[in-house]
C-alpha cells in the first residue's frame, strides 16, 4: 500500500502534476485580491507538509473509515451491464455519510485546519451540499461553522438550510447581486479577509485559488485509490477501460481519475450538464459554449460573455450548476486526455429512472449524467467501465416528482 491517499505525486504524469505556481498546463494558479494573499500563501506553505505526517493520515483515514464509512463498495451492476453489453461497476460514494462524496474532502480540510490552529471554519454554498458536509465536520469537531448562501438559494433549497442548522452551524444571507452562489463566495472571501488568524474557509470543488484545487483533489483521490484494489480483487487487474463521473466543478471527477492520469489506456469521460442543450441559452456545458478566463481565483474554462460577464448556468442538478470546471479539468479537456459529454437534463432524468428500476439504487441527479454518458460514448463489447456514482438522490426526490415520468 501507498503511504497515504494523495500523495502519490510521483506516480503522476508530469503533463497533469500540478506545478509550483498551481497551474496544469495553461490553466489553474491564484488570481486573488492582494488582501487575501497571506492566509492563501499560509495554506500553500503547509498543506502538503502536513498531509505528508502520519498524525494526519492516521486520523484522515480513522475518519474515512469510521465516520464516513469508507471504503464504499465497488459494486458490479448487472442488470445494467446485460442492458448496455459491457462489465459496469458503480463506485458507491453514494454510501458515504450525508450521502455523497463531498464529505470526503471537509474531513480533510477540517483535519488540516485544526492543525493550522484554526478556530472557525466559513464555507460557501449554492444548493447547499456542500454547506452541509461542512457543517457536519464542525459538528464532529467543534468548530464554529459559518456558512454564507445567496438570500435565493435559501428560499430554494430550504430542508438544507435546517440540515445545517441543526448541525449546529450559523447561515448567512448573501443579498447581494443576484443573491446566488456568485454573491455568497464573495461574502465568504471577504469574510476571510476580514479574519484571516482564526479562520479557514473550505471550499467545496477543485476550484479556487491554489493550493485548493490540488488540495481537493488529493483528498478525493481516494476514490481511485479504492477502485484500484477493488479492481483487482473483482477482475484481477487494476485499471479498467473506462471510468466516468460527473463535472460541476470537478471534484468527484478528479477523485475518480486522480490515480488513472497517468495511465493513457484507461479512458477518462467527464460528463457536463447539457441542461435543455447546448445551444439553448439554458446549459452548464462548459467546455462545450465556455472560453478561457478567470473564475473564483484560478484561470480556467467558463461560459462568458464576449466582454467576459460569467453567464448564468443552468441545469436540473444543483450540483452541476456552475459556470466553469476545475483548471485540471480545463486542462484534461485541453490536452484531449479527457473524455467530454454534455448530458441534457432529459437524459440524465431518464438515466436516474433507469438505474432506479434495474439495480434499485435511486441515484442523484448530478450522478445520473455520468450514469447517460454510455449512451453516447463508444466501447467495446465487455470492457470494463466504471462509473463514480457521486451521491444518492434523496435530496432530490422533489424533482423526480415533479418530472413524473417514472
Ligand atoms: C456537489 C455534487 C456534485 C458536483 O460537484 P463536483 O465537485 O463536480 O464533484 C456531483 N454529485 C453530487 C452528488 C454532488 O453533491
Amino acid at each position: 500500500m501507498s503511504f497515504g491517499y494523495g500523495l502519490s505525486t510521483i506516480n503522476l504524469n508530469n503533463m497533469i502534476k500540478v506545478d509550483e505556481k498551481g497551474f496544469y498546463g495553461k490553466f489553474g494558479g491564484a488570481y486573488i485580491p492582494e488582501m487575501l494573499y497571506p492566509n492563501v500563501e499560509e495554506l500553500r506553505e503547509n498543506y502538503e507538509a502536513i498531509m505528508a505526517t502520519q498524525e494526519f493520515q492516521d486520523e484522515f483515514r480513522g475518519l474515512l473509515k469510521d465516520y464516513v464509512g469508507r471504503p464504499t463498495p465497488l459494486y458490479f451492476a448487472s442488470r445494467l451491464s446485460e442492458k448496455y453489453g459491457a462489465k459496469i461497476y458503480l463506485k458507491r460514494e453514494d454510501l458515504c455519510h450525508t450521502g455523497a462524496h463531498k464529505v470526503n474532502n471537509t474531513i480533510g480540510q477540517i483535519i488540516l485546519a485544526k492543525k493550522l490552529g484554526k478556530k472557525r471554519i466559513i464555507a460557501e454554498t449554492g444548493a447547499g451540499q456542500h454547506g452541509v458536509a461542512t457543517a457536519t465536520v464542525c459538528a464532529l469537531m467543534g468548530m464554529e461553522c459559518t456558512v454564507y448562501m445567496g438570500e435565493i438559494d435559501i428560499a430554494r433549497q430550504h430542508p438544507n438550510v435546517e440540515r445545517m442548522k441543526i448541525l449546529g452551524a450559523e447561515v448567512v444571507p448573501a443579498t447581494s447581486g443576484s443573491k446566488t452562489l456568485k454573491d455568497a463566495t464573495n461574502e465568504a472571501m471577504r469574510a476571510w479577509i476580514n479574519n484571516p488568524v482564526d479562520t479557514h474557509y473550505i471550499i467545496g470543488s477543485v476550484v479556487g485559488p491554489h493550493p485548493y484545487p490540488e488540495m481537493v483533489a488529493r483528498f478525493q483521490s481516494v476514490i481511485s485509490e479504492e477502485i484500484k484494489w477493488q479492481l483487482k480483487e473483482k477482475e484481477g487487474r487494476d485499471n479498467p477501460d473506462i471510468v466516468i463521473a460527473c463535472v460541476g466543478g470537478g471534484s468527484n471527477a478528479a477523485g475518480a481519475f486522480y490515480h488513472y492520469y497517468n495511465t493513457l489506456e484507461v479512458r477518462l469521460v467527464a460528463a457536463e450538464a447539457g441542461g435543455l442543450g447546448i445551444n439553448s441559452g439554458k446549459t452548464a456545458a462548459t467546455t462545450a459554449k465556455g472560453s478561457p478566463g478567470i473564475l473564483h481565483g484560478s484561470k480556467t474554462i467558463l461560459m462568458q460573455t464576449e466582454d467576459g460577464q460569467v453567464v448564468e448556468p443552468h441545469s436540473i442538478s444543483a450540483g452541476l450548476d456552475y459556470p466553469g470546471i476545475g483548471p485540471v479539468h480545463a486542462h484534461l479537456f485541453d490536452v484531449g486526455r479527457g473524455e467530454f459529454v454534455a448530458v441534457e437534463d432529459k437524459d440524465a432524468m431518464a438515466a436516474g429512472v433507469e438505474l432506479s428500476k434495474l439495480e434499485g439504487i435511486i441515484p442523484a441527479i448530478e450522478s445520473a449524467h455520468a450514469l447517460y454518458a454510455l449512451n453516447m460514448i463508444e466501447y467495446q463489447k465487455d470492457d470494463v467501465i466504471v462509473v463514480n456514482l457521486s451521491g444518492r438522490g434523496d435530496k432530490d426526490l422533489e424533482t423526480y416528482i415533479k418530472w413524473g415520468k417514472y
